[in-house]
C-alpha cells in the first residue's frame, strides 16, 4: 500500500483502538469500583466528560441566545466556536441518520452563522474586506484565466464575474476568484482580510467558514441553474448587501461612471468580446 494510504489507513486504525481501549478501561473501571486508583480514574474521565459537555453545553447556548436576542454575548462566544467545530460533524451524521440532505443542514448553519456574524455588529475598511468567488460563476466558454488575476475579465457581462469587479473597485474590496478549497485558503493568507464575503456552493461555504473560524464569513450561496459548478450565478444584492453590512453603509453607493471596454459590436456580438 502507498506510503500516503497506509499513513490514514493506520490512523484511523490507531484511533478505533484508542476508542476501543477507552470504553475497554470504563468497563473494567466500573467492574473493579472496589479498588482505590480505579475509583480516582473513573472520577477523572467523569469530570473531563462533564467538561466536554458543559464547554458544548454552553457554546449551543450562546449559539441560541445569540440568535434570539440578535446580540453577540462575548463571554461566550469562544465555546460558540469550540461548539460548532465539535457539534458540526455530530450533526451531519445524525441528518443522515434522519435522512435530511447534507445540503439542507449546510445550507441552515450557513444562514446561523450569517445571522451570528451580523449580531457581532462589526466594522470592517472596505480594503480589509475579501470578496471570496468561485470559479464556476465564471462563463465555462470564457478562455480568460481569471484565476490567476481577476483583472483579465474582458467585462463582457456573459456571466457575473464582471459585476462582481464592479461591486468591488465600487466600495475598494478585494476580489479574488478561487478554483477549490486549497486556492481560497491561498488567497485568505495573501490578502489577510478582516473578513470574507463568500459565495459558494452549500459544502464548500460551511468547510470555508468552518476552516477560517474565527474569521468573520458571511456567505452567499450560488444559483445551479445548469447544475453543480458550470455557469453558476448569485444574487447581487446579497453580495452587496453582505459588503455594505461589514462597511457599515446603511445605503447601497451609486455606481461610478461605467468605465468597462466596450462590447465588440457586429457579428459575433458580445461573443466576441472573449477575445479581448
Ligand atoms: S470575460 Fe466575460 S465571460 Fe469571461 S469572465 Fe469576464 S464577464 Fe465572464
Amino acid at each position: 500500500m502507498p506510503t500516503r494510504k497506509r499513513l490514514f489507513v493506520g490512523l484511523i486504525c490507531s484511533s478505533l483502538l484508542l476508542v476501543l481501549g477507552l470504553v475497554g478501561l470504563v468497563f473494567y473501571l466500573l467492574a473493579n469500583r472496589d479498588l482505590y486508583w480505579n475509583q480516582i480514574l473513573l472520577v477523572v474521565i467523569g469530570v473531563v466528560l462533564a467538561g466536554i459537555l458543559i464547554v458544548v453545553a454552553f457554546g449551543v447556548g450562546g449559539i441560541i441566545l445569540t440568535l434570539w436576542s440578535a446580540r453577540t454575548i462575548p463571554p461566550l462566544q469562544g465555546l460558540t466556536r469550540v461548539a460548532i467545530n465539535l457539534m458540526y460533524p455530530v450533526a451531519i451524521g445524525l441528518g443522515k441518520l434522519l435522512r435530511i440532505g447534507s445540503n439542507v443542514i449546510q445550507s441552515s448553519f450557513v444562514e446561523v452563522n450569517n445571522q451570528m456574524v451580523r449580531a457581532k455588529a462589526l466594522r470592517v475598511p472596505s480594503n480589509k474586506i475579501l470578496l471570496l468567488a468561485p470559479h464556476c460563476l465564471q462563463r465555462t466558454e470564457c478562455p480568460h484565466k481569471i484565476t490567476i488575476d481577476v483583472q483579465n475579465c474582458k467585462r463582457c457581462e456573459l456571466c457575473t464575474i464582471s459585476a462582481l469587479i464592479e461591486l468591488a473597485e465600487r466600495y475598494g474590496a478585494k476580489l479574488a476568484v478561487a478554483t477549490g478549497g486549497t486556492f481560497a485558503r491561498r488567497f485568505v493568507e495573501q490578502y489577510r482580510p478582516r473578513a470574507i464575503v463568500a459565495i459558494a456552493c452549500e459544502r464548500d461555504l460551511s468547510s470555508g467558514i468552518l476552516d477560517t473560524n474565527p474569521l468573520p464569513v458571511l456567505g452567499v450561496l450560488n444559483q445551479r441553474p445548469h447544475g453543480p459548478c458550470m455557469d453558476t450565478g448569485v444574487d447581487l444584492e446579497q453580495v452587496e448587501k453582505a459588503i455594505l453590512y461589514f462597511i457599515g453603509l446603511p445605503a447601497p453607493l451609486p455606481r461610478k461612471e461605467d468605465s468597462r471596454p466596450k462590447r465588440v459590436s457586429g457579428k459575433g456580438g458580445a461573443a466576441n468580446a472573449f477575445l479581448g
